[in-house]
């Protein structure tokens, strides 16, 4: 057996799967970045999703133009 839930009455930790990196951390209100793990998760995520929308066009690259 891999996986053991701790039983700790008291202990009102919950852990969330960053939805950039995939790792398990404490959900903290605390935490500005949330529900990622950190700063640069989020600005991956965003980078990413922005990525997705600038990708509409497919550019030719100067290679293509430079075959002559
Ligand atoms: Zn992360």
């Amino acid at each position: 057996m891999s996986e053991t839930s701790s039983s700790g009455p008291g202990a009102k930790r919950l852990e969330v799967r960053c939805p950039s990196c995939g790792d398990m951390h404490l959900y903290s209100l605390d935490n500005p970045y949330r529900p990622f793990c950190s700063k640069g998760c989020k600005a991956i995520d965003l980078g990413a999703w922005a990525s997705e929308s600038y990708r509409v066009e497919a550019k030719p690259t100067s290679e293509d133009l430079l075959d002559d």
